[in-house]
């Protein structure tokens, strides 16, 4: 396993007041390295001055290169605008509130070293995640993984280690609307797990809203698998039957002479049904927007500024 240039990405949202001491952590663990190395972080738009603090870092170390991008772009294409800048062997992402401890990464490493070319990382006794997110995202991977083909590590989180062949392989994969922790899957090659304990956010918030975690859980799905769409014809199925069936009763009655009553039933079909109708619609039209999106082309991200030594 060739190891002679690590570079580490990541990616940073109103991160101000961490990028200082996740910079220290970073650079506790990887001074002790004999190999080069570079740090990546990318400013996903931040309103605050995590750019600053950024090209601060840099300017100080030259293993230290800042992308700003010139909006927020969200966390995952963040990630991706990293990687594609990053130029070591292996490449590690993780994110920059320190909830993804730097002291993990010599065991990531190790575990490249025993063959693996992706390891990947689970969470355990989080005290950090709430009771709520806990739960919501546990059910996300139990749907996620019955619903899509590719099977995703629950509890993972984009903290990882990648070989510089896999981030070239998920680096070909164009996608727009991107669920990284699902196409890393989904490029197969050798893949192992380390567990870690996550640590809380060093300070400011998480800028993962119930809104974008909605989001994200909505992309993962959509983007790894077509069975909404399967599951709608289903649906589609099931209700015309019932209706034929319940079209003969009405029929029935109408032939021995009961006919005006009917007020319960007629509420009940008309909103059962058109409840139906607007939800395997939504389900047509959430594949036609991405559609949509693909075909537009449009570049994935764009960079307004970057320190002088990004490659
Ligand atoms: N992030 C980003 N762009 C965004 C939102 C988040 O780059 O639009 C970064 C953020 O700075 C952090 C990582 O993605 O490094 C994870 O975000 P956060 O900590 O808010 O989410 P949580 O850990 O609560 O899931
Ligand atoms: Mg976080």
């Amino acid at each position: 396993m060739k190891l002679s240039k690590l570079s580490i990405v990541v990616p940073c949202y109103n991160e101000e007041s961490n990028i200082e001491e996740l910079f220290n952590e970073l650079k506790k663990v990887i001074d002790s390295f004999d190999y080069a190395y570079e740090v990546i972080f990318v400013d996903d738009g931040s309103k605050d001055g995590t750019y600053k603090e950024i090209e601060k870092k840099s300017t100080q170390y030259d293993f230290v290169q800042g992308i700003s991008l010139s909006r927020n772009f969200g966390h995952q294409i963040a990630l991706l605008a990293g990687l594609e800048n990053s130029t070591g062997d292996v490449i590690i992402t993780l994110d920059g509130d320190l909830q993804h401890p730097p002291q993990v990464i010599p065991e990531l490493i190790q575990k490249y070293k025993e063959g693996y070319d992706i390891v990947n990382t689970r969470r355990i006794d989080d005290a950090s995640t709430s009771f709520f997110k806990k739960k919501t995202s546990k059910l996300f991977y139990i749907f996620i993984n019955k619903l899509s083909d590719t099977k995703v590590e629950p509890f993972g989180a984009d903290f990882r280690l990648m070989s510089r062949e896999t981030v070239d392989a998920f680096l070909s994969i164009k996608e727009h609307d991107r669920f990284t922790r699902g196409l890393v899957s989904w490029i197969g090659f050798d893949q192992g797990v380390v567990e870690y304990k996550a640590n809380p956010r060093f300070s400011g918030k998480s800028s993962y809203t119930f809104k974008k975690m909605f989001k994200l859980a909505i992309n993962g799905i959509t983007s790894m698998s077509s069975k909404p769409l399967r599951i709608s014809l289903y649906l589609g199925l099931i209700f015309f039957i019932t209706g034929l069936v319940y079209a003969i009763f009405i029929l029935y009655n109408y032939f021995v002479g009961v006919n005006v009553e009917g007020w319960t039933s007629i509420l009940i079909t008309i909103l059962i049904l058109g409840g139906i109708q607007l939800l395997i619609s939504s389900i047509i039209g959430e594949y036609v927007s991405r559609i949509f999106n693909e075909t537009k082309a449009r570049p994935l991200y764009l960079v307004k500024k970057q320190t002088d030594n990004v490659s």
